[in-house]
C-alpha cells in the first residue's frame, strides 16, 4: 500500500519503535455534572509518515477527543502522547504553541480563519507566531501556497467574501504554512457539498505524494476508502481497522472486544512464526511486511505456496482443521509485524458471528486448495 512504502523515511524512521504518531494508553474523562465521562478508554494509535488516515465514528465516539490529544489543543488524563519523537505532556502551553506551530498543521469543520484579517494575513499569522521566515519570505510564501490550494486570486479579500470550498482551501494553505509533516483534520469537507469536499480531499491526496503525513476526521464512506487506513472509533475506543475490514460482519462491539484480545507480535526476516508440525492455532494478522507459506513436495523439497501481506491473515487452518495439509509460515526479506488473536478468542467470534465461520470457511478452503497445487507443482516462485 502506498502509505505503507515510508518514502519518506528518515534515519529516526528506521528505527523500529519510532513512529511519527504515537499514543499509548490514552484516556480522557471529561467531568461532567452527571460526574466523569470517559471519553477515550486506553487508545493505542500509531502513524507512520506518508500514511493518510481517516478517522471514522459515529458522533460522540470521541473522535474530536482524538485529534485534541494529537495537536495537544487538549491533553490526556493519563497515557503518551508522542509526536514526531516529542512527548507533549513535557511541554508547558507556551513551548506546546510552538511546537504546533511547527509539526502539526491543524484543519477544522468551520475553517476558523480570522475574520478582520485577510486571506494572505491568515495563512501568515502562524509564520508569525512561530517567527518562522523572514518577513519578505512569508509573503512569497504564503502566495505560493495559496496558489498551491489554488486561491491566490483571492489573497487580499476578507474570508467572508469567499465560498466555503475556498475558505476550507484558506485554512489548508494556513495549515501548511509552517511546512509541518502532519495535517490533522477534523471533519474537514462537512461543512461542503460533494463535489467541493472531493477537490478538498484530491489536495490532501497530493499532499501525502508530496510526503505529508495526514490524519482526517470524516463522516464521508467514500472518502473514507480512498484513504491508506482507516482507523474505526467506537465508545471511545480504537476498533482494530484490519479485523473490521477482514470481517466486516462483526458488530462494533465484537469488534471492540476482540480488538482488546490482539496482541502484537514481530518476526525478524525468514524466522518462522508456525511450524507444519506444531499446532499453535491463532489467527495471525499482518499488520507491516509479508509473510511466506512454504509447504513439501513429496520429494521433500520446499517450495512457497503462498505470499501474504498487510491485512491478511493465516492460522486459521490450524484452528479449524487440527494438524492436516499445513504449511510453514515464515517471515519475509522484510520480517513482519503481526496481531494474533488467541484459540479461544477467535473461536468465540465465530461462535458468535456465523457469516465470519463461513467467510473463514471459505479462506481454509482455498488456502488448502493452494497448498496441495504448490505440493504436486513442487516449483517455488
Ligand atoms: P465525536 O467527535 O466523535 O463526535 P467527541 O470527541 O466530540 O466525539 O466527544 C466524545 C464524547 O465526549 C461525547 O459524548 C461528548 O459529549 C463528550 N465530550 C466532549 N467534549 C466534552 C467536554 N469538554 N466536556 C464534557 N464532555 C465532553
Ligand atoms: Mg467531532
Amino acid at each position: 500500500m502506498f502509505g505503507r512504502k515510508r518514502k519518506n523515511s528518515t534515519a529516526v524512521a528506521e528505527n523500529d519503535n519510532y513512529h511519527l504518531i504515537d499514543l499509548s494508553g490514552v484516556v480522557k474523562n471529561y467531568q461532567t455534572p452527571a460526574g466523569p465521562f470517559t471519553a477515550l478508554k486506553d487508545v493505542e494509535l500509531r502513524v507512520d509518515p506518508g500514511e493518510f488516515v481517516a478517522v471514522v465514528g459515529k458522533s460522540g465516539s470521541g473522535k474530536s477527543t482524538l485529534v485534541n490529544m494529537i495537536t495537544g489543543i487538549d491533553r490526556p488524563t493519563t497515557g503518551h502522547v508522542v509526536i514526531g519523537g516529542t512527548a507533549i505532556e513535557n511541554l508547558s502551553e507556551g513551548q506546546l504553541a510552538a511546537w504546533r506551530g511547527r509539526t502539526v498543521g491543524v484543519i477544522f469543520q468551520f475553517f476558523q480563519l480570522l475574520p478582520t484579517l485577510t486571506v494572505i494575513e491568515n495563512v501568515m499569522l502562524p509564520m508569525d507566531l512561530c517567527n518562522m521566515y523572514s518577513s519578505r519570505e512569508r509573503v512569497t510564501r504564503a502566495l505560493h501556497l495559496l496558489e498551491q490550494v489554488d486561491v491566490a486570486e483571492q489573497a487580499y479579500k476578507l474570508p467572508s467574501a469567499l465560498s466555503g470550498g475556498q475558505q476550507q482551501r484558506v485554512a489548508i494553505a494556513r495549515a501548511l504554512a509552517n511546512d509541518p509533516p502532519i495535517l490533522v483534520a477534523d471533519e474537514p469537507t462537512g461543512n461542503l457539498d460533494s463535489k467541493t469536499a472531493d477537490a478538498v480531499y484530491a489536495l490532501f491526496e497530493s499532499l501525502v505524494a508530496e510526503g505529508k503525513t495526514i490524519l482526517m476526521v470524516t463522516h464521508d464512506r467514500d472518502l473514507a476508502q480512498r484513504v491508506t487506513r482507516t482507523v474505526v472509533i467506537a465508545d471511545g475506543e480504537v476498533i482494530e481497522e484490519r479485523l473490521a475490514n477482514l470481517f466486516p460482519a462483526l458488530t462494533s462491539e465484537q469488534l471492540v472486544r476482540a480488538t482488546r484480545e490482539l496482541t502484537p507480535r514481530r518476526f525478524a526476516a525468514d524466522e518462522v512464526i508456525l511450524h507444519e508440525d506444531h499446532d499453535p492455532a491463532a489467527l495471525h494478522i499482518i499488520t507491516r511486511g509479508s509473510v511466506r507459506a512454504w509447504v513439501r513436495t513429496p520429494s521433500g523439497e520446499e517450495v512457497v505456496a503462498a505470499t501474504m501481506g498487510p491485512g491478511q491473515y493465516f492460522g486459521e487452518i490450524e484452528l479449524l482443521h487440527g494438524g492436516a495439509n499445513r504449511a510453514t509460515i515464515r517471515a519475509g526479506q522484510q520480517g513482519v509485524e503481526l496481531a494474533v488473536l488467541d484459540d479461544d478468542a477467535f473461536t468465540a467470534l465465530l461462535a458468535e458471528s456465523p457469516e465470519t465461520r463461513e467467510a473463514v470457511e471459505a479462506m481454509v478452503d482455498e488456502r488448502l486448495r493452494e497448498n496441495t497445487a504448490a505440493r504436486s507443482n513442487g516449483h517455488a516462485h
